[in-house]
This record gives structure tokens, C-alpha cells and sequence, in this order.
């Protein structure tokens, strides 16, 4: 079936190929990866990071993820260090982002740091971007795809509902199976993880000592603005019902199933609450519905994660 969306494809070569001729120009492009959709660049490109931030309306001071296949490819434009290699072996790829020292001779775009001397970088696993970086010879600035201060898309109608068609291609694989951005963890320093993810202090704890950081006087960490993750109406957390005008979210299963209550995970499973997160926010937002509520969400594993976003869209 091909749909109306003239700019959403589906993945195979001949999409590769296009995305491939586009990313080679300093075009902006859609693409899925295993935590949410991105907004893709070369990262060594001053028009292609100029209109990621244009297009997202990003302000300047929040830096970019940079993505690479592996860490070869990252080797040139960053320092790693012994706690890099040991996160790297156990996580990667995966969700799980570092920031750490930029070498001077990198050609990463320093409106990619925002001028910071570090760098944050990612190895997505999925597969569809795995096989566009394969084809590059540069690394990909890539934020989500859905304009500042909003919720994260995270399949590529909602790619589309966020910029129309003002990117020309978007790569359609299908749902994100995680649903929230990536743990980021700064490395420069001692180890400080600046957004909670899926993968949870606790399990990198395991590996290395880690502190988790609350506040930051200086954007560290993007994800670390307060007002971030909006849904664009009103949210309110720690509820116990809400009246029939506004939606409801719960989770687990002792929640009736009204017509205005949204369930992230009726078996009470937080990583698959978090993968159903922020698609129940446009879908309530969809619906009309004017303010959303939320009941408590359990504060642990993957719920630290979700109480992070649930926090700031409500803030
Ligand atoms: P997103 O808007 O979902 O792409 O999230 C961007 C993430 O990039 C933020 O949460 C930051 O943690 C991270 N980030 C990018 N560059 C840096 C940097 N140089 N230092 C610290 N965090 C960074
Ligand atoms: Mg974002």
C-alpha cells in the first residue's frame, strides 16, 4: 500500500541509496533508531547542524548527540577512557550515550557541542541506522526528530506531524521498541549519569561507580532543561482519577477501562510503560482531550526514566 505521506519511506535500497545522496549534500533526513526517532546530519557540516537546529527551533546552547557505527569511527574526534571501554563493551550498541573529552583535531561542527569541549556520542543498535552509517564517511548529528521542548517521536507519522514536509525523507521502520531517549552518562570527570534511560543506574552501577546528577547550573545535558518532554498541554503527575474531560494515564491492571483512561502497562511492566509513553501522549493530545493526569508511576528500573520525563512535561 503507499501511503499519503509523499516523504515517509519504507527501508530498502533504493531508500538507502536517496538517504545516502541526501546525507552527502548537508541534507536533513529522518531515521529510526531503537530508543526514538532522529533528525539526522553530517556532523561535520556547518549547513547540515544549522538546519538541524533551525528546524527543531533548538536554542544554540543545547548541544547534539553525535552517532557512530562503532568506536573506531568515534576514535577520531574523541579521548576515550578506561571507563568508556568498560560501558562500551557491555552496552553498545545500544541506548546508552557518553559524553567525553573532543580531541582538537576533530571535525566535528563546534555548534554541535555548543561550543563545549566535549562531545556526547551514541552507537545506535537498529539496524536501519546501522546500515546508513555504514555507507558514510562521517558520523551523524542527531537530536530527535520533533521540535524543541516537545515529546520525541517515535515511529515516522509522528516524524511527519512534527515537520511536515519540510524534510524531504523520512525512513519508516516501524514503532521505536524503547520509546524514550538514551541514558546519558558523562565520562569527563568522575562518572556522572545526566539523564536517566532504559538502561538504569542500578545496571551500570554493576560496572562502574556512578553518581546520578539532580541539577546543573550549565547545560551539561540537554535533556537536563526543566521544561522538556511538554505533550503541549497541561500534565499533572501523582493522581488517583481524573473527571471525564481529561484524560487519565495508568499502569498496571487495578485501573478500570474507562474511555478516557490510557494504560502503559497493564501487566505493571515499567520498560514497556516507557515504550508506550510518549505514543500515549499524542494519542491523548490527539483526541482532544485538554489536560492529562497521571497516577503514580513505581520509582524504579525503567520508572526513574519515565518520573524524569514525567517531570519536566508537567513542569
Ligand atoms: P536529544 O535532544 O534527545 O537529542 O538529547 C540530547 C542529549 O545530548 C542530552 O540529553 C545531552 O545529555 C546530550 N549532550 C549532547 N552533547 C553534550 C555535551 N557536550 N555534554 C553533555 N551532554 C551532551
Ligand atoms: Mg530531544
Amino acid at each position: 500500500m503507499k501511503n499519503i505521506y509523499s516523504n515517509i519511506f519504507s527501508f530498502n535500497k533504493k531508500t538507502l541509496g536517496k538517504s545516502i545522496a541526501n546525507l552527502k549534500k548537508g541534507n536533513v533526513i529522518g531515521l529510526p533508531t531503537e530508543t526514538v526517532y532522529g533528525l539526522g546530519g553530517n556532523a561535520y557540516s556547518k549547513m547540515a547542524v544549522q538546519k538541524i537546529y533551525n528546524l527543531k527551533k533548538r536554542p544554540k546552547n543545547n548541544p547534539l548527540i553525535v552517532h557512530y557505527l562503532n568506536y573506531k569511527d568515534a576514535d577520531k574526534d574523541v579521548i576515550f577512557n578506561r571507563d568508556f571501554y568498560k560501558l562500551y563493551k557491555k552496552f553498545c550498541p545500544g541506548p546508552i550515550t557518553f559524553v567525553l573529552k573532543k580531541k582538537d583535531k576533530s571535525k566535528i561542527q563546534s555548534s554541535v557541542t555548543a561550543k563545549l569541549n566535549t562531545v556526547a556520542i551514541r552507537f545506535p543498535s537498529h539496524r536501519t541506522t546501522r546500515s546508513v552509517l555504514k555507507k558514510l564517511n562521517f558520523p551523524l548529528a542527531m537530536p530527535s526528530a520533533n521540535l524543541s521542548s516537545g515529546i520525541s517521536p517515535v515511529n515516522a507519522l509522528d516524524v511527519s506531524d512534527e515537520f511536515k514536509k519540510k524534510i524531504k525523507i523520512i525512513i519508516n521502520s516501524g514503532n521505536s521498541k524503547i520509546g524514550i531517549e538514551s541514558t546519558v552518562v558523562s565520562l569527563v570527570g568522575k562518572p556522572k549519569i545526566l539523564r536517566p534511560g532504559i538502561i538504569a543506574a542500578k545496571t551500570i552501577k554493576k560496572f562502574l561507580k556512578i553518581t546520578i546528577i539532580k541539577k546543573s547550573s550549565k547545560i551539561s545535558s540537554p535533556g537536563m532543561l526543566k521544561k522538556h518532554y511538554s505533550p503541549g498541554i497541561p500534565v499533572l503527575l501523582n493522581q488517583k482519577k481524573a473527571d471525564k474531560n481529561c484524560a487519565l494515564i495508568t499502569f498496571g491492571k487495578k485501573y478500570k477501562n474507562k474511555t478516557n483512561c490510557f494504560n502503559l502497562s497493564k501487566k505493571s511492566d515499567l520498560k514497556e510503560a516507557a515504550s508506550n509513553l510518549y505514543k500515549t501522549f499524542r494519542k491523548i493530545k490527539k483526541q482532544g482531550f485538554k489536560k492529562i493526569y497521571v497516577v503514580k508511576i513505581p520509582h524504579s528500573g525503567a520508572g526513574i526514566a519515565i518520573n524524569d520525563r514525567l517531570k519536566r512535561a508537567a513542569n
